[in-house]
C-alpha cells in the first residue's frame, strides 16, 4: 500500500520543479515534503521531527507558528487583500512599514521602495543606482563591482551581480556592467598572511578595479556585510573599513545587501551595524516579514533620497506587488515582535554568544578545520587534514553526506560544498542549542565513519 508520502512524492516527481535541485537525484530519493512547523521545529509528511536550523531559508527570524503573524494577515486580507503603490497611490501598511523600517535603520537610512523578494530588491538596486547617476548626468556612471562566491540572486540582474561560476554558466550571464572581485575568504585562500593582512589586500582589490575601469564609469560597489549563501564568509576585521573608505575616496555608492544579515541575524538590527558599514543602499528581504509573506525592499540613504526623491522625475520601475498591504501588515507584526522580545538583544547578549561558545567546540571534530560565526549564523569547515586544510576528496561529496546525516538525526543544517552552515530562528533557546550541538556532533561522527568505511 502506497502511503501519503509516497502518493505525494509520486506527484512532485510528475509535476514539479524545483529551485536548486538536481532533479535526477530527486527522482531516486525522493522529495522531503514539510507540512508542520512550530518554535523552531519541523515535522515531515512521514512524522519525522527536526530542529531547522536554517530557518527555513535563513528567514524565519520569529520562528514558526506566530498566530500574531496570521492574525494580522487575516485582519489585512479581510480589510483590503489587495491594492499598489503605484501612481500616487499606497496603503496604510506599507507607510507604516516603511515608517517602522527609517526606525530601526541605521540613522541616515530612511527611505525605502517595496519588491516582492531579494533577488528583486537587486534587481531594484541595481536600476535605482544607475537611475541615481543618470539623473545627475552622468549616465556613463553605470559599472557595479560585485564579488566571486557573493550571493544576490536569482534574477538575471541577481545572478548577475552574484558571483557563483555555476549560476553563470547558463549564458548571457553576468550581464554587462558589472564586474566582480575577489571575495574576503581568509580560511580557503589567505595563504600565508594574517586575517587583518588579507581583508587589507583583498578590500584594496576594489581600487584597483575602480583605477583600472575609470572612475567615472563606477557606479557602487555591492557586498553582503558576510556572504551568507557562499559559506557564511565573515570578513577579517579589516575589511570592511578599507572598502568603506575606498567608497568615499571615490564618490562610489555603497551597497550593502543586508537580505541574511537583516533584521537581528548578526545581534545587530543590520550587518552593516556590526561590521561598521555605512550603506548608500540596503536591499532587504527574508527577515522582513520572518518568511510569513514575501516582501522585500530597497532602503536608501538620506543622500540619496534627496536625488531619487526630488530631482530624479518618475521612476520607471515598481512590481505589481510593491508594498503589499497583507505582507506589508505581516511584516510590521513581525518587526513589533522582534522589538516587543528584544530579539536583537537576545542574540546580542545571550544566545549569541552562547552558540558561539558551544559551536566552537565542534572544533575538536577530527573533520572540522575551522569554525566561525557572529550572532546567531555559524559555518565548520569541513577538512581531510587540520593543519593543511587539505579537503576531503571529491570536493563537496562530505558536506551532502554531513546533511543527510544532519537530517536523519533531527537538524537541518545546510551545506555549501564542504562547508556546513547553520543560521536558526533568532527565538531559539539555551536548551535548542545545546540540542543543535549534540545532533551536530553526532552527525559529525557519523560523517567521519562514513568516509572511513
Ligand atoms: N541576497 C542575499 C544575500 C541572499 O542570501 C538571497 C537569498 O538567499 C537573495 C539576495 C535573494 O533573495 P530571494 O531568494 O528572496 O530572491
Amino acid at each position: 500500500m502506497t502511503t501519503t508520502t509516497e502518493k505525494l512524492q509520486e506527484l512532485d516527481r510528475q509535476h514539479h520543479f524545483h529551485p536548486f535541485t538536481d532533479q535526477g537525484d530527486l527522482n531516486k530519493k525522493g522529495t522531503r515534503i514539510i507540512s508542520k512547523a512550530d518554535g523552531v521545529y519541523l515535522w515531515d509528511t512521514d512524522g519525522h521531527k527536526m530542529l531547522d536550523g536554517m530557518a527555513g531559508l535563513w528567514c524565519v527570524a520569529v520562528g514558526y507558528g506566530r498566530d500574531e503573524l496570521v492574525e494580522a494577515a487575516r485582519q489585512q486580507m479581510s480589510e483590503l487583500p489587495y491594492y499598489n503603490s503605484f501612481f500616487q497611490c499606497t496603503t496604510p501598511p506599507a507607510i507604516k512599514l516603511a515608517e517602522k523600517l527609517a526606525e530601526v535603520a541605521p540613522d541616515h537610512v530612511n527611505n525605502v521602495f517595496f519588491t516582492g523578494s531579494g533577488s528583486e530588491s537587486n534587481d531594484t538596486v541595481l536600476r535605482l543606482v544607475r537611475h541615481y547617476w543618470a539623473v545627475q548626468g552622468q549616465p556613463e556612471k553605470s559599472v557595479i563591482i560585485s564579488r566571486k562566491n557573493a550571493y544576490h540572486g536569482s534574477t538575471v540582474a541577481g545572478a548577475s551581480l552574484g558571483g557563483m561560476g555555476y549560476m553563470h554558466k547558463q549564458g548571457g550571464l553576468p550581464i554587462p556592467g558589472i564586474e566582480h572581485i575577489d571575495q574576503p575568504y581568509w580560511f580557503e585562500e589567505g595563504g600565508d598572511l594574517t586575517p587583518e593582512e588579507f581583508g587589507l589586500q583583498r578590500a584594496q582589490l576594489l581600487e584597483e578595479k575602480i583605477l583600472e575601469l575609470g572612475v567615472e564609469k563606477v557606479a557602487a560597489f555591492i557586498g553582503e556585510p558576510l556572504q551568507g549563501a557562499g559559506g557564511v564568509i565573515i570578513p577579517p576585521s579589516t575589511y570592511w573599513p578599507e572598502i568603506q573608505r575606498i567608497c568615499d575616496k571615490y564618490g562610489i555608492l555603497l551597497i550593502a545587501d543586508e537580505v541574511i544579515c537583516g533584521f537581528g541575524r548578526t545581534g545587530n538590527w543590520f550587518g552593516s551595524d556590526t561590521f561598521g558599514i555605512k550603506p548608500d543602499f540596503m536591499p532587504i528581504a527574508k527577515g522582513l516579514s520572518s518568511g510569513y509573506l514575501p516582501i522585500g525592499g530597497v532602503m536608501f540613504s538620506d543622500r540619496v533620497a534627496e536625488v531619487l526623491k526630488n530631482e530624479a522625475g518618475e521612476i520607471n520601475h515598481g512590481y505589481t506587488y510593491s508594498g503589499h498591504p497583507a505582507a506589508a501588515a505581516v511584516a510590521l507584526k513581525n518587526l513589533e515582535i522582534i522589538q516587543d522580545e528584544k530579539l536583537v538583544e537576545r542574540v546580542a547578549e545571550d544566545t549569541g554568544p552562547y552558540l558561539q561558545d558551544r559551536w566552537q567546540e565542534l572544533l575538536d571534530h577530527p573533520l572540522v578545520g575551522e569554525t566561525r560565526g557572529v550572532g546567531l549564523v555559524c559555518a565548520l569547515e569541513l577538512v581531510k587534514d587540520k593543519t593543511t586544510r587539505e579537503r576531503l576528496a571529491p570536493d563537496g561529496k562530505a558536506g551532502g553526506l554531513c546533511r543527510d546525516f544532519c537530517t536523519s538525526n533531527g537538524l537541518v543544517m545546510r551545506a555549501t560544498g564542504d562547508i556546513m552552515l547553520i543560521s536558526p530562528p533568532l527565538t531559539i533557546t539555551r536548551d535548542e542549542i545545546d540540542e543543535l550541538i549534540e545532533k551536530a556532533k553526532k552527525s559529525l561522527d557519523d560523517t567521519l565513519k562514513a568516509i572511513e568505511a
